[in-house]
């Protein structure tokens, strides 16, 4: 948990969470590293603006239902779930309108309420997701970067085109198996961390550049494209990916736009203007359609698996941490089960 308001975390014994009337409690098996997590452990202005102390983080994970309030008819003890992130406030207009990723009230678990890096965490009925049998426990404590990618991608028609995207993040090579899946025709991904360029490679990227050695009109001219790519998906977060993709879009072509700035991003406007692009900016993931799409594409064979690179027990969090800063990996999962419980000690690769 984060204890104090300064860099670090702490592992800490902390009461079992009341399960309210509308509430469920969950006993998290999963829980993997976002890049949110590490903003709050190195407590950088965004966390100090955002996060009151103390708080229990992390908010991407699985686990199963171990109580239910009084009140909750639709989930059961021994279900086993995943959760949405966000938690909304269900009266503003857009909540209303059934268009709840665009609540102005949403609270992010792990963030304004206490998260999942923990043995139990108590959540709202209405953010959890019941997992199929078929989706393996690790995958399922990917479930919301996964929907990230799928909100993100399955925003345009993607059948027969050209997609660029910018990052091999998790959330990034996760969208590049997404695209090749339902069908488009070259997927090129860009990063600058030659790892990740390998994974984006091994989930099935057409090409997979660092564009500072390899420059983009070169391997457009390899791949016989003339006029740009029609789909942009900016995963990085990084004025460079965003100013090139820009450049490199075909006229008429959709950008959508993840990736997180730390600050301002400055760009030549008149590449969207002139060439008349549509830009989409994506936050979370629908509420629960992008769940739905995303539990059906896997179920029709979709592998994002390999996202997944390293389990750590969840006592050894600081080399989890440690290993996300360096790039030279995935997604990181941590293993909150008992460790006289835990029967898959054999993949742990640290
Ligand atoms: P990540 O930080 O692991 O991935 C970003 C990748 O971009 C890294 O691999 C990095 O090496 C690469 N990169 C850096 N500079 C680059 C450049 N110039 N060109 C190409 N690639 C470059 O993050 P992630 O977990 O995969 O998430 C992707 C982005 O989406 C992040 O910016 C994150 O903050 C953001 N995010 C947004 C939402 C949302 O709801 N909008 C949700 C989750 C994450
Ligand atoms: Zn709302």
């Amino acid at each position: 948990m984060k204890r104090r308001a300064e860099p670090g975390l702490w592992l800490e014994d902390v009461p079992v969470p009341d399960c309210a009337s509308h509430d469920v409690r969950i006993r998290v098996r999963y829980a993997s590293l976002c890049g949110t997590d590490l903003h709050i452990v190195s407590w950088d202005q965004w966390a100090q603006a955002n996060v009151r102390v103390p708080r229990i983080i992390g908010h991407e994970f699985m686990g199963t239902i171990e109580a239910v309030g009084d009140q909750v008819a639709e989930h059961r003890v021994g279900e086993r779930v995943s959760v949405e992130g966000h938690v909304v406030c269900g009266h503003c207009r857009n909540c209303r309108a059934g268009r709840r990723h665009l609540c102005q009230s949403a609270v992010g678990i792990g963030i304004g309420r206490d998260g999942a890096f923990a043995e139990r965490i108590v959540v709202p009925e209405s953010n959890v997701f019941v997992l199929p049998n078929a989706v393996p426990d690790r995958l399922g404590s990917c479930f919301d970067p996964l929907g990230n990618a799928v909100h993100t991608a399955l925003s345009f028609d993607l059948h027969g085109e050209d997609v660029l995207i910018t990052g091999a993040g998790p959330i990034g090579l996760m969208a590049c198996a997404l695209c090749r899946f339902v069908g488009a025709r070259y997927v090129v991904v860009t990063d600058v961390n030659e790892y990740r360029l390998a994974l984006a490679r091994g989930m099935g990227a057409t090409r997979a550049v660092d564009p500072r050695a390899e420059p983009l009109d070169g391997v457009m001219r390899e791949l016989g494209m003339h006029e740009g790519f029609d789909v942009g998906l900016e995963m990085s977060g990084h004025g460079e990916a965003l100013r090139e993709m820009l450049r490199l879009m075909i006229h008429g072509g959709h950008v959508a736009l993840l990736g997180i700035a730390d600050g301002e991003i400055s760009t030549d406007w008149n590449q969207v203007i002139f060439k008349g692009l549509q830009l989409k900016g994506i936050y979370g993931r629908e509420m629960y359609e992008t769940w739905y799409k995303m539990t059906t594409l896997l179920q029709a064979g979709l592998d994002v698996s390999k996202v997944i690179t390293h389990t750590f027990p969840a006592e050894r969090f600081a080399e989890a941490f440690d290993l996300v800063r360096s790039g030279r990996c995935g997604k990181v999962l941590l293993d909150w089960t008992d460790w006289t419980d835990r029967t898959d000690r054999t993949d742990r690769t640290a």
